[in-house]
């Protein structure tokens, strides 16, 4: 049985990637220190034969018993006002954490998959994106400690690739969305659905026409698996090409949720991206892989996950507080 083990195994995408490798007959180790993780989200598998967790904060020295395949870093604050209040962790996850990992990836011999970002692009002047394009980031903007700890990753592990020959890939990931996003993590999607059902206005941040292009998770989930088991180390992007202004979105979730709340104004955050969408051409001819869930079907299965949340987890509207688990 191959083993896998996963960093922010108790977050959306990590504990959605928990659930493929366990269902494709790995033996997986879940790691998270729950920072912005929950362990909600892997409450399901807990007396699983194939499935272990371990908390541990990956910024600290790693260590794992026996041999491990696979190696899948997702461990890092994600979304923008997480990383704005935790910055100084957000990069440590993404440096330290990263040269930890890939330490071990050597000691174990085993194939390393790291989460980048399309992040990495800033507020990208190339539209649509395309692997290849190097970027437009705002060194020291707010977004910068997380735009900058995912490009300084994505340099270590080339260099962990060329240097060591370690077997390494990289995947791009476009905003993605589904159940288990966190309610009150800031994001687009969790806070308009928030919003529709707790019967507050929609806030849409400028005057809306920012684009963005969104993922429904199997899709994402499935593009990372091709990508962890193809032979192609430099960055791939994936996502879902199908560009929408916010002020469009907001206007699909009004009819989407039914609710009879309006949309209202607020100041756009700095350096918030004007346009992003994916070129998935690499992906398509290396992976054979596109999206398959279109967004009124996936925005379906999402919006009945919230919806399906307690009334104390809906109207906890504090952010998490992140305190009880900073070290240092
Ligand atoms: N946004 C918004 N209202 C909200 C939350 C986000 O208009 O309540 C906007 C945000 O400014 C950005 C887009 O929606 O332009 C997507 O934001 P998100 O935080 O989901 O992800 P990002 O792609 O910016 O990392």
């Amino acid at each position: 049985m191959k083993k896998v083990l996963i960093t922010g195994a108790a977050g959306f995408l990590g504990s959605h990637l928990c659930d493929r490798f366990i269902k494709e007959g790995y033996y997986v180790i879940g790691m998270d220190n729950f920072i912005t993780g929950d362990e909600k989200n892997l409450a399901h598998l807990n007396n699983h034969p194939n499935f272990e967790f371990i908390k541990h904060d990956i910024t600290e020295f790693i260590k794992i018993d026996g041999e491990l395949d696979y190696i899948l870093h997702f461990a890092s604050p994600a979304s923008p006002i997480d990383y704005l209040k935790i910055p100084i962790q957000t990069l440590k996850v993404g440096s330290l954490g990263t040269h930890n990992l890939l330490g071990l990836a050597k000691a174990k011999k085993a194939r390393i998959l790291i989460a980048s970002t399309s992040e990495v692009y800033g507020d990208p002047l190339v539209h649509p994106q395309t692997e290849d394009y190097y970027g437009n980031v705002n060194t020291i903007g707010p977004r910068g400690v997380y735009d900058e700890a995912k490009r300084f990753q994505e340099s270590i592990t080339m260099a962990y690739h060329r240097f060591h020959g370690l077997e390494t890939r990289i995947v791009r990931i476009f905003n993605t969305y589904g159940p288990r996003m966190r309610l009150n993590d800031g994001r687009v999607i969790p806070a308009f659905m928030g919003q529709a059902l707790r019967g507050e206005d929609l806030t849409i941040f400028g005057d809306g026409s920012q684009t963005r292009s969104f993922c429904y998770v199997d899709d994402q989930v499935e593009g990372i698996y091709r990508l962890l088991l193809s032979d192609y180390e430099y960055p791939v992007n994936i996502g879902n090409p199908h560009e929408i202004s916010i002020k469009d979105f907001a206007e699909e979730i009004i009819k989407l949720t039914g609710t009879t709340q309006k949309v209202i104004y607020k100041d756009l955050p700095v350096n918030d991206p004007m346009q992003r969408q994916p070129d998935i051409s690499l992906a398509k001819k290396l992976l054979g892989w596109e999206p398959k869930v279109d967004r009124a079907e996936g925005m379906k299965i999402t919006y009945d996950y919230f919806k399906s949340l307690t009334a104390e987890e809906l109207y906890k509207s504090e952010h998490k507080d992140f305190k009880n688990h900073i070290k240092s």
